[in-house]
């Protein structure tokens, strides 16, 4: 698991999305939960936050992909990394990519929701990025290390966060030489850390079992939905039904 470089997302008082002062109390009548409490990012995130996490070669990003195609409002978090792009990969779509020196000028000005040093590499998820999708109006889904997803459940308590545990380590070994995108020293630490990853996962609202990835996400799936319909969440369109009752 990563080793985190973002040392302010640990002092919980300041707001992980907008970096914004500690919290003021809710001046929402009915003192409606939010993800922030600050109220400049309270305004700001209509949305919800979906964090999936799990060792190198679950099917995170698979399951995210999947998701974002068939969850209608639901966009996939472009995180920012160092690490040069897979064949196939895109800039801004599956990450952005930069090198060490503008990852480090993000950085430097506390851009970064979180970010980590994982596999030799630094991986972080723009505040701005955040920002402008939740003020959008959209669910953002995000794929994380544990350690980003413990950050993010900590600074956020309206995450929702979800291992994606591979059937067996035989299983995880194989998908992993299968796509062929790691050398053999890179595999063997990106399995290395696997048994460390899903030993969190206590610390995760749910498990999703990666055996087949139509069954998997649908199983995801059902929970943006409920996410979706907790009555926190839908509190204005009560309102809102309620005002034809009057
Ligand atoms: P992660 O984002 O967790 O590192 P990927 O989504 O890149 O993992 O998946 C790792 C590899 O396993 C990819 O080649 C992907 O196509 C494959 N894969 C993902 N889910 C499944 C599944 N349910 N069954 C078989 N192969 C899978
Ligand atoms: P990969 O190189 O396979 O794309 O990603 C390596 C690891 O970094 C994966 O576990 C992935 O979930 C994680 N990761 C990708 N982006 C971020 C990020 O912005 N923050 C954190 N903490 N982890 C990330």
């Amino acid at each position: 698991m990563g080793r985190s470089i973002g040392i302010r997302m640990a002092l919980a008082a300041a707001c992980l999305v907008c970096a914004a002062a500690p919290p003021a109390p809710c001046p929402c009548p009915s003192a409606c939960p939010a993800p922030c409490p600050c109220p400049k990012t309270r305004a700001a995130v209509p949305g919800g936050v979906f964090v999936l996490s799990g060792p190198s070669g679950a099917g995170k990003s698979s399951l995210a992909r999947r998701l974002v195609g068939q969850v209608p409002g639901l966009a996939f978090a472009v995180s920012h990394t160092t690490r040069p792009p897979r064949p196939g990969e895109r800039d801004g779509v599956d990450y952005f990519f930069v090198d060490r020196a503008a990852f480090d000028a993000i950085r430097a000005r506390d851009g970064f929701l979180e970010c980590v040093e994982t596999y030799g590499h630094r991986y972080g998820l723009s505040r701005k990025w955040l920002r402008q999708r939740l003020a959008a109006g959209e669910d953002v889904i995000m794929d994380l290390d544990t350690t980003g997803a413990r950050a993010v459940r900590k600074a956020m308590p309206g995450a929702v966060t979800a291992l994606v545990l591979p059937p067996s380590a035989q299983e995880l070994g194989r998908r992993l030489s299968s796509r062929g995108t790691e050398s053999p020293a890179q595999l063997a630490q990106r399995l290395g850390q696997a048994r460390r990853e899903l030993a969190r996962y206590p610390e995760y609202d749910y498990l999703v079992v990666n055996d087949e990835l139509d069954r998997a996400a649908r199983e995801v799936e059902a929970v943006i939905l409920a996410a979706r319909a907790r009555q926190e969440r839908r509190r204005a369109t009560a309102r809102r039904i309620l005002e034809t009752f009057r």
